[in-house]
């Protein structure tokens, strides 16, 4: 069986005013459907970068990316990589509240799993509020759970429990292992091997370039 991502060789560099960054090189590795993998690196190894190529936001200079046995080259357009991705920035729309912010990926707007998806992530009672009116870590986890509501069969989620209390990480990284582990493909991106060894998965490390 082909892999559901296959990364062969992947290398991005930047092209700026002040010359070029290296971002990403000489990257392989390959992810089975239902894998439970994470990234690890230091900060400004390339993780990010490699989650946009991923996601079809960034295209890669070298190398070939592969997903279910179609090589993206062929341009398959964001919307049809079957990919809920988590900024490491987290990205809401503002004019709407929480719920709405959660519900906007799914095919049908049912509260109840949205709720129980909140109260998951320990961000329950936030559903009328707007984005501006939660903290940086309550943001978070919104795009979180927007993700995780979307239901797409590759979840790429970028450093998503950054910034929030190590209680609430651990308890929201146990949920996540206890509920999705070997239902869903992801890649969970970090910089902390604290949190890696937690999740239990198979750890791919990443390194700064020279
Ligand atoms: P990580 O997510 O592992 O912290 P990034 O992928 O964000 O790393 O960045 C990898 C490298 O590329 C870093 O040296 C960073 O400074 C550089 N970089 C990231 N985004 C840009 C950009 N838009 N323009 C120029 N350089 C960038
Ligand atoms: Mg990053």
């Amino acid at each position: 069986m082909p892999a559901l991502l296959e990364l062969d060789h992947v290398g991005l560099s930047y092209h700026t005013l002040a010359g070029e960054i290296p971002a990403l090189s000489q990257i392989s590795f390959s992810i089975q459907e239902g894998e439970f993998v994470s990234l690890v690196g230091p900060s400004g190894c390339g993780k990010s970068t490699f989650i946009r190529i991923l996601a079809g936001l960034e295209n890669a200079d070298s190398g070939s990316v592969c997903l279910n046995g179609i090589s993206t080259d062929e341009r398959i357009p964001p919307n049809k990589r079957n990919i809920a991705l988590v900024y490491q920035e987290p990205v809401l729309w503002n004019h709407m509240p929480v719920w709405k912010n959660i519900a906007y990926g799914m095919a049908k707007k049912d509260k109840k799993v949205i709720y129980e998806l909140m109260d998951a992530l320990e961000i329950g009672g936030l559903e009328k509020r707007f984005p501006e009116e939660i903290s940086g870590g309550q943001a978070k986890r919104v795009a979180l759970a927007r993700a995780l509501a979307a239901d797409k069969g590759i979840l790429l989620l970028d450093e998503p429990l950054s910034n929030i209390d190590e209680k609430t990480k651990l308890k929201n990284l146990e949920y996540l292992v206890q509920n999705y582990k070997d239902r869903k493909t992801i890649l969970y991106v970090t910089h902390s091997k604290m949190e890696a060894d937690f999740l239990g998965c198979r750890q791919i490390r990443m390194d700064v370039k020279e």
